[in-house]
């Protein structure tokens, strides 16, 4: 096995059969996604609309790409063909944008709903009274080309392990708030995308079912 391969197999084989794996690929070349892809891996991450789409192109079919980075308005038609899920959904327009452009091309594409929780003002996304606003509204069921699949989030870039352990609770709760008013009835509402290289263990802890890795896998990004 390549060593890529085997970086993915050995997180695989330490966590929890429920969570899935997204390999954060950006910045990396297509050599590095063929390297995992040989070793059986097909779920991956990029954060840059034309990166994603200049790999989806000419790497293999049967690849599903996450969309995990700041998706610009201007940039939504240009991914939607590509992609399986886009999990940073941030503004009520960006989800309006991705419908319009499902729909265009009649492809329901699985959307997850940003949290922030951390202490940096940097990071995007919707505090949980901004969902419940917005789901309040009745807006999903005009939205027929968009699936809300559950909640994303990042935990405060730090190295206390309690902030980073109360941020990830927050986003955990904020799931189950929302699962129980709105998606109750609904068994798709089940994804709380949480956990990175430095602090994925600690996400699963807290109930991640979907962790995003890029470094552990791939190595230092050189931007
Ligand atoms: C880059 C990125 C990751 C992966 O981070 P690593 O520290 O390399 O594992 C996960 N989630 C998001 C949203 C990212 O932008």
């Amino acid at each position: 096995m390549n060593d890529i391969a085997q970086r993915i197999h050995d997180i695989k084989a330490n966590l929890p059969g429920n969570v899935e794996l997204v390999a954060v690929s950006k910045f990396h070349p297509k050599e590095a996604i063929m390297e995992a892809y040989e070793g059986g891996h097909r779920v991956f991450g990029e954060s840059r609309a034309n990166e994603l789409v200049e790999k989806a192109r000419s790497l293999p079919d049967d690849i599903e790409w996450h969309f995990i980075g700041h998706l610009q308005t201007n940039k939504v038609s240009t991914v939607v063909p590509y992609v399986k899920m886009i999990q940073s959904v941030d503004s009520e327009r960006l989800l309006i944008k991705i419908n319009n452009a499902a729909c265009d091309t009649s492809r329901q594409v699985d959307v997850l709903l940003q949290l922030h929780v951390a202490l940096e003002e940097t990071k995007f996304g919707f505090t949980l009274d901004e969902i419940d606003a917005l789901l309040g509204t009745g807006l999903l069921d005009r939205l027929n080309m968009v699936k809300v699949r559950g909640v994303m989030g990042m935990a405060s870039n730090v190295d206390d392990e309690n902030r980073i352990r109360q941020d990830f609770m927050a986003i955990k709760s904020a799931f189950d708030a929302l699962k129980g008013k709105y998606f109750a009835d609904d068994s798709d509402f089940n994804i709380i995308s949480m956990g990175m290289s430095h602090d994925y263990e600690t996400a699963v802890e807290c109930g991640s079912n979907m962790v995003r890795i890029g470094t552990t896998i791939f190595g230092e990004r050189e931007y």
